[in-house]
């Protein structure tokens, strides 16, 4: 079985998620939002202090405020990162991003390391994490759901009662609204939605509620 744990790092309030199995103890390490030392050290001593074994870190996206983590988690524990390919421009303009939205300057960050395609199993012990392409927010957007757990991440698609700005490049409301209807929405009612900001919720709650998306 996969349990979750979450952070919320830097000025975005920005949800850090680290998935790991209980058996084999291994991880990942979920959109490190991690910005300075205190919060680096509040990450590594979470998987420290559990003998947590990472695999490997995976992106949703790449907005800085998700990615501002990433150098200094797989340089600590010498893993690779995995996103879609298409976030590669994002990734480029995360350090720049960063300058406009007010983090301390970073430098650049480094391109994924392994691409995930939509489907894709990724494996955690025994455990499995689908990958579920979900764009709109921005380019190379992706879910990530454990059928067995009954729970997905949605990254900055879906929020609880709202979902992720399309004004940034790569952004496309009727891309995205298309994500979570035939995406998200096509998953169990009670499958618990854990966001890249904000509280978590389900999908059936957003069927119902949510303003821009309910159907
Ligand atoms: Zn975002
Ligand atoms: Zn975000």
């Amino acid at each position: 079985m996969l349990k979750l744990d979450s952070f919320v790092f830097n000025h975005f309030a920005e949800n850090t998620y680290v998935i790991w199995d209980e058996a084999s103890r291994e991880c990942v390490i979920v959109d490190p939002g991690c910005s300075n030392d205190i919060e680096e050290d509040r990450l590594f001593g979470f998987i420290d202090s559990h003998q947590l074994k990472p695999l490997k870190v995976v992106d949703t996206h790449g907005h800085v405020d998700h990615v501002v983590g990433n150098n200094a988690v797989k340089r600590r524990y010498g893993i690779p990162v995995a996103a879609h390919p298409d976030v590669k421009p994002d990734f480029v303009q995360a350090k720049r991003q960063a300058v406009w939205l007010g983090f301390q300057p970073i430098g650049d960050i480094d391109l994924p390391d392994l691409d995930l395609q939509d489907d894709e199993e990724i494996k955690i012990g025994d455990s499995v994490l689908e990958v579920i392409c979900t764009p709109g927010h921005a380019r190379g957007s992706i879910s990530l759901y454990a059928p067995v757990e009954g729970w997905v991440l949605t990254g900055d698609a879906l929020f609880c009662r709202s979902i992720g700005r399309t004004d940034l490049p790569g952004g496309n409301f009727v891309e995205l609204r298309e994500s979570i209807r035939d995406r998200l929405f096509a998953l169990p009612d009670d499958t618990e939605v854990y966001c890249g900001h904000g509280e978590q919720t389900t999908i059936g709650e957003e069927k119902d509620f949510n303003p821009y998306v309910a159907v």
